[in-house]
């Protein structure tokens, strides 16, 4: 299909197709997995269809990267080896020594460390601040210093909700760029792009790749000169992904349309059974009217995502058991995949920020809600709750 009559396709079709055209001289349906480091050139600087070494470009990764772009309504989508890897590229193309950034005071534990042990020995400061309240964003914004705010929404594991097009504005005000993390909704719910955002920062790891079994990271851009920026760091840096990488996370982006709204179906039933367990305390989900982000989310996002986190009445050692108990939920990091993974933020994901302003509460426990038969989860968390 053309690039001009993909623009104009619905995001399903896009996920299908985007990208990639089947192969002119073997009529591949999919995008093989180019195993190569290298490219014959025709003639000195002579360069077949642009490809000359893997680092800079691979036709399976420039496969995976135009879905991206497409996904998201980009400009251009760039893959990385992993998230954290598109963020450091992202900070090292947009920021200089003495910048400043500002970050969700309740990011991703590793986004926290990244800009916290690796880019501040580096000279870039970060102040973190709350993504739900706009006015102390914009408080924590260094007029002239700050480069990049930061966005992630909904926010891990407390699910809170920043108000994206409110936010870009605060941030372009300052003359800084409004960066958001859309791990945790995906492409299909959210498209950050469209409401003024200038990055969008996915790890494809999650729900983007969707089944386990590759980490990864992406950037998608929409404007030409930050497009220009990022592509010199990806190539000059090298966090780039292999082929077989780039091609298991292309092959997720297909169902991503259908997992997604299984996850939802499957997280709204999960969400009414906890609401009413006596071991449950506050069930934190933006798609509850009681969520103080719920009205934003319903005006920005298409559904409300697979995520849950909620507290335990019991406090720490019920939360510990929980996990524990469950079995359909497997006890696991990370999120976004097929199945079902529950686990103790305090303990395993959100370890590295214990002590800190970013310390999530003891008694929370967070759920990946999978695509399998809801009652099964259900009956899962009845027993493991005891
Ligand atoms: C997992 C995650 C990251 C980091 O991605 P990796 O692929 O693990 O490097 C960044 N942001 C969010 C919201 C995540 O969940």
């Amino acid at each position: 299909m053309s690039q001009e009559r993909q623009h104009k396709t619905g995001f399903e079709t896009r996920a299908i197709h985007a990208g990639y055209d089947p192969d002119p001289t073997t009529g591949a349906v999919i995008p093989p997995i180019y195993a190569t480091s290298t490219y014959k050139q025709d003639g000195v600087g002579g360069l077949r269809g642009g490809y000359e070494y893997s680092r800079s470009a691979n036709p399976t990764r420039t496969a995976l990267e135009g879905a991206l772009a497409a996904l998201e309504e980009g400009e251009r989508g760039f893959a990385f080896a992993s998230g954290l890897a598109a963020e450091d590229t992202l900070v090292r193309a947009l920021c200089r020594p003495g910048d400043h950034v500002v970050i969700p005071d309740d990011a991703y534990g590793g986004t926290f460390r990244l800009f916290d042990k690796v880019e501040q020995a580096w000279g870039l400061a970060h102040s973190p601040a709350p993504v739900d309240d706009v006015d102390a964003v914009r408080a924590a914004i260094r007029p002239g210093q700050t480069k990049l705010v930061w966005l992630e929404t909904p926010t891990n594991p407390l699910l809170n909700i920043g108000d994206i097009e409110a936010l870009a504005g605060v941030a372009h005000d300052a003359g800084a760029l409004l960066v958001v993390d859309n791990t945790f909704a995906s492409p299909y719910l959210q498209q950050p792009l469209t409401l003024g955002v200038d990055v969008v920062v996915h790890s494809t790891t999650k729900y983007v790749g969707g089944h386990s079994d590759v980490v990864g990271g992406a950037l998608v851009v929409r404007d030409l000169e930050v497009a220009d920026k990022v592509g010199f760091h990806q190539n000059a840096m090298g966090a780039v992904p292999g082929p077989f990488d780039s091609f298991l996370t292309h092959r997720g982006i297909k169902t991503l349309g259908v997992r997604m709204d299984r996850h939802c179906d499957n997280a709204e039933k999960v969400v009414d059974f906890l609401t009413s367990h006596p071991a449950v305390g506050t069930v934190i989900y933006p798609g509850l009217e009681s969520h103080p982000g719920h009205e934003v989310a319903q005006r920005q996002m298409k559904r409300f995502g697979g995520m849950i986190s909620f507290r335990c009445t019991g406090g720490e050692d019920a939360a510990l058991k929980v996990c524990e108990r469950a079995e359909v939920f497997t006890l696991g990091e990370s999120l976004g995949g097929v199945e079902s993974l529950i686990e103790h933020p305090g303990r395993m994901t959100h370890a590295s920020v214990a002590g800190t302003d970013l310390e999530v509460p003891a008694d929370l426990v967070r759920l990946s809600v999978g695509i399998e038969t809801a009652d099964d989860l259900i009956a899962d968390l009845a027993n493991a709750l005891g």
